[in-house]
């Protein structure tokens, strides 16, 4: 991947503002997290590919398999290598190395293939991984400090008022803020081609550019539950199947048929759920272990707006699987892209049931809807297919600056209030994608990370080094 050079600069002048504080900022997330997210996160590659075991030996993944959904290891058919020795078998993560004698894995033939075990507790005293035949197995302790420095903690919004920095940038030139904006906005893009590049790493760029969609299809607050959805039902396996059984398994592993009453629907709603279970039901046992364990995508329902709702973000998935090869094609490499044909692809998708259903217990509306809108595309624009690309065509850059602001978004109107207060530029510096993106990374870097109602906050005075 090619260096963004305004990245670097953003990043130079962000760190320089940071050092000395780095314990305050260690990577990892301030929530518990549970098993699933673990797993989710390590099949994602966020903990990177090479790791050292506990005895001291180099380990690289160059293959993570599959995510199992029936009984045994967490993920199957994997490939490593251990000290340059090739090991294929299976990989089991758990959050305390205990877990192993504690769940019996030691006993259960169904763990013998297993070749790597990580974990991110365990005893004081040396803990042994082995197998029903008594092979040891190699162990990798996982910990948040490997994580991604993108996997944030999600710190809420900082409060709406003045901030002190509003003074200094009302007095700088207009190009000057322009020009620390569009930084912080390419040191954003940065970060996010670094996740999506390590998703391509570790899965392949089809099925990360796959998940990435997904995750942008979920915006803003299913984004994980897609991610889940998207990892528990690989590209690899759902293009293998026909349409009406790849839409079942998405609808069946979303939760949503399980929950849903016939009697409760509409005529035509009852049609399409007979459709998908028709299909469903010849998956479903394969997908019990979820089922059983209730490891499915916890969705976020309260305060959706009905075109945000997930079972119709879940339609316009398989919708978008349906014409898979036009979606991914320009995103093969960054010669191919042509964003007028990526847009018209994603704007022309239709779907029998969803382009006039909100969810499956709404009536039919009243006209068609679109599937994928104007604003999705944007979404997917910012968050997957400049990610993906900027880096490897650094000229699409400037593309990128063309694209209008379509966001609503709460922290960038916070971050207007605080840095622009009445000051009419603020308008001027939220026309554009990149104003936003930029602005929100100011806001997560400076606002967010203050607790002295700006007094102690180094913006404003790092603002006069920037020339
Ligand atoms: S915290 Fe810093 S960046 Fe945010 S408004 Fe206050 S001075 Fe400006």
């Amino acid at each position: 991947m090619t260096p963004l050079p305004l990245a670097d600069r953003y990043a130079r002048f962000r760190d320089a503002v940071f050092s000395g504080i780095e314990e305050t900022r260690l990577p990892g997330f301030a929530e518990p997290l549970t098993e699933l997210d673990l797993q989710s996160l390590w099949f994602a590659g966020a903990f990177g590919s090479e790791f050292t075991s506990t005895e001291g030996k180099a380990v690289r993944i160059t293959d993570c398999g599959t995510w199992n959904s029936g009984p045994g290891p967490d993920f199957t058919g994997c490939a490593i290598s251990v000290d340059d020795q090739m090991l294929h078998g299976d990989i089991e993560l758990d959050p305390d190395a205990r877990d192993w004698e504690r769940h019996q894995h030691g006993a259960n033939a169904d763990y013998d293939r297993v070749v790597l075990h990580l974990f991110f507790d365990a005893p004081q005293e040396r803990f042994y991984t082995r197998t029903s035949q008594h092979r040891e197995i190699t162990q990798v302790v996982l910990s948040s400090a490997m994580l991604a420095s993108d996997a944030k903690p999600n710190r809420g919004l900082a409060a709406a008022r003045l901030g002190r920095c509003a003074t200094p940038l009302h007095e700088m030139e207009a190009a000057r803020v322009q020009s620390i904006i569009e930084s912080a906005a390419q040191y954003r893009l940065e970060l996010k081609s670094k996740r999506l590049h390590r998703c391509v790493a570790a899965q392949g760029r089809e099925e990360a550019v796959y998940q990435a969609l997904a995750r942008a299809l979920g915006y803003s607050s299913n984004q994980q539950p897609f991610v889940l959805l998207s990892q528990r039902l690989p590209l690899k396996r759902l293009l293998k199947t026909d349409a009406p059984s790849r839409e079942a398994l998405l609808f069946g592993v979303s939760g949503f048929l399980e929950v849903m009453r016939s009697d409760d629907t509409e005529p035509e709603t009852r049609a399409y759920l007979r459709q998908l279970w028709s299909q469903w039901w010849k998956v479903r046992n394969d997908c019990l272990r979820w089922l059983e364990e209730r490891q499915l995508p916890r969705w976020k329902l309260k305060t959706i707006r009905p075109g945000n709702h997930p079972q119709r973000r879940v339609g316009a998935l398989a919708a978008m699987l349906n014409v898979w090869p036009q979606v991914v094609a320009p995103l093969a490499d960054a010669t191919r892209w042509s964003q007028a044909a990526w847009r018209e692809t994603l704007l022309a998708l239709t779907h029998d049931f969803w382009s006039t259903h909100y969810t499956l217990l709404a009536n039919p509306a009243a006209k068609p809807l679109a599937l994928i809108g104007e604003t999705r595309v944007q979404e997917m624009l910012a968050n997957v297919a400049y990610p993906l690309l900027v880096p490897e065509r650094t000229r699409l850059w400037a593309e990128y600056l063309e694209l209008p602001a379509l966001l609503d978004n709460q922290k960038v109107r916070r971050a207007v209030q605080r840095l622009f207060g009445d000051d009419p530029r603020g308008k001027d510096f939220t026309k554009k994608l990149h104003h936003q993106q930029g602005l929100l990374q100011i806001y997560e870097d400076f606002c967010l990370e203050d607790d002295s109602a700006c007094a102690n906050c180094p913006f404003p005075e790092r603002l006069k080094e920037w020339s």
